[in-house]
């Protein structure tokens, strides 16, 4: 029988080709491919010993960390399905996502455990909660003295097919509540070795995890950078100033990061103007940055600057924004244009951007449709939620709920998701558009646009805008701005000036509270429900 596709073989492979390679730098640790191994072992045994059978999911609350990384490989030796937890989340989320995925065992990572100790008494099939550190007011079993009990030499292995689930990864909740998908060792497994190819990952790559790793744009890395022998530097905190030091004590070569956490670096490259960091080969990053980002990655940090473009329900990424050697000769600024989209499909995915009939709209980067994907990285379904499964997967094409174009030379550009464009007076308007606008203005430093009841035009653009601290602009010179930048109905009508915008733990700004607050506000909350 041929080798089925599953995820152990990544840590398999990187033991046996760089056993004594650092793996993982932590701020207090550094330890070898092989004593990784010999950990992973540890946690298998002591998951079997706990009663953790094939199919039983195992949660994870953690910050990027030697015991999330390790935990992956551990649960999936004996075929049991990881259930990470976005750390940002309140109690009540906690309850709902244990209990509705059946979670057997629970680790957390001591600094959250205050958000589990509300509701530890109400989970219905947590079995076991384990904290990466004792104290007093954690006083479960310790992760480090329970891992130390089994033995890191035996292998402890079940086996597992690729068809198997590996992981249950709940959505962002960045448009309504996060909703759970079911990952397959092969979707993983596949996806791994396209990324790979995609982002040029190496044994000479030291990856340091901005993306937290429950989400599933940093989920896919723990894969990619085992297998191929890379180093992963795990800080548990990356603000601005511990990004450019991890990169310069470690030689960081690759980082990915959303577009909110690569503003504030940019900004405070600006300010501090610390030694750039030269080893760093390339700066990935998802969510439509706008150009402006890409050609300041390029300019002023000369990082390159590579988009990828995906969702949880594919793995996640379906397309990349390189730029094909046939396409060379265009200009630096067209190809900054072209490394703002998201780019053209991956090895194994195959996108089309559809009209309402199911048509593929012209490749004229002008007409909009959704982007539909098909791929291995194609999720099995939405845990026991079939309905949602049915619409979202389609005679077997993913509907992703973005609206895009798609240019002459492949290029798919993200235009919006379906539920945040803008429609005044009969037009579309992408909200990423005019945010990508405002993001040009110096005193701007971080804007969300969103469409606001009008009476003339239904729908009109509206900014939330966060403004340097010394700034003093004013509503009027914004809406000035955007009006001698954009087609007058693009621009908005009004700003309302925040300390700070809605977040997502990956740092997706969360347009739907913005939206339902101000839509109520005004007493018209039918439109986004
Ligand atoms: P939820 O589904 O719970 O509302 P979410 O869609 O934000 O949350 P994720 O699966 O984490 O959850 O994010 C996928 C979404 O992120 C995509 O559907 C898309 O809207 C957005 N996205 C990802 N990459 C890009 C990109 N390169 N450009 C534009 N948008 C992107
Ligand atoms: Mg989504």
């Amino acid at each position: 029988m041929n080798l089925p596709l599953v995820l152990t073989q990544f840590l398999d492979r990187a033991v046996t080709y760089y056993g004594e390679k650092t793996a993982v730098i932590t701020r207090t640790a550094s330890i070898t491919y092989r004593d990784l191994n010999g950990r992973v072992q540890r946690l298998s045994h002591g998951l079997k010993s706990e009663g953790i059978q094939k199919g039983d999911k195992v949660a994870y609350l953690a910050p990027n960390s030697l015991e999330m990384l390790e935990g992956f490989y551990g649960v999936f030796q004996i075929g049991a399905v990881m259930v990470p937890l976005n750390t940002r989340l309140k109690p009540e989320d906690y309850l709902f996502i244990l209990n509705h995925s059946e979670a057997k065992l629970l680790f957390v990572d001591d600094e959250l455990y205050s958000l589990i100790k509300p509701i530890k008494d109400k989970l219905k099939t947590v079995s076991k909660l384990i904290v990466h550190s004792k104290s007093k007011e954690c006083p479960e079993i310790s992760y480090e003295d329970w891992l130390m009990r089994f033995p890191e030499t035996a292998f402890c292995r079940e086996a597992v097919n690729e068809d198997d689930l590996a992981s249950l990864l709940y959505t962002s909740g960045t448009t309504g509540n996060p909703k759970g998908v079911m990952l397959t060792h092969r979707n993983n497994y596949l996806h791994a070795m396209s990324s790979m190819h995609a982002l040029r990952v190496s044994d000479r790559d030291v990856y340091l995890h901005v993306l937290p790793m429950f989400h599933v744009n940093g989920w896919g890395s723990p894969f990619y950078y085992t297998a191929s022998g890379a180093t992963h530097i795990c800080y548990k905190k990356t603000d601005p100033k511990s990004i450019f030091d991890a990169c310069s004590a470690h030689g960081v070569t690759v980082m990915h990061m959303a577009p909110t956490v690569l503003n504030s670096l940019l900004q405070y490259n600006e300010e501090n103007k610390p030694e750039v960091p030269k080893n760093v080969r390339v700066m990935i990053a998802g969510s439509a940055p706008p150009p402006s980002f890409v050609e300041r990655v390029e300019q002023e940090l000369g990082w390159e600057f590579i988009q990828v473009y995906g969702m949880t329900e594919s793995s996640p990424f379906s397309t990349y924004s390189v730029i094909r050697p046939q396409l060379d000769h265009l200009s630096v600024k067209e190809q900054y244009n072209l490394k703002a989209k998201a780019g053209f499909g991956m090895i194994g995915c195959e996108v089309r951007v559809v009209n309402e009939l199911g048509d593929e709209v012209p490749h004229d980067g002008i007409s909009i449709g959704e982007v539909t994907v098909r791929s291995h990285g194609v999720m099995k379904g939405y845990w026991k939620n079939e309905q949602a499964t049915m619409e979202a997967i389609r005679n077997g094409w993913l509907y992703t709920g973005d609206m895009g174009t798609v240019d002459e030379y492949g290029y798919i550009d993200i235009v919006d998701r379906k539920k945040d464009i803008i429609i005044s007076g009969g037009e579309n308007i992408s909200s990423i558009e005019v945010e990508g606008v405002l993001y040009e203005h110096k005193d701007i430093v971080e804007a969300a646009v969103i469409a606001v009841p009008h009476e003339k035009w239904g729908e009109t653009p509206h900014a939330f805008v966060v403004k340097r601290p010394s700034s003093v602009i004013t509503e009027q010179e914004i809406i000035d701005f955007s009006r001698s930048h954009l087609a007058h109905f693009k621009a908005i009508t009004g700003v309302t000036f925040v300390e700070e915008l809605p977040k997502t733990a990956s740092g997706k700004i969360q347009k739907v509270h913005l939206r339902n607050e101000y839509w109520e506000t005004a007493g018209k909350s039918e439109r986004f429900v």
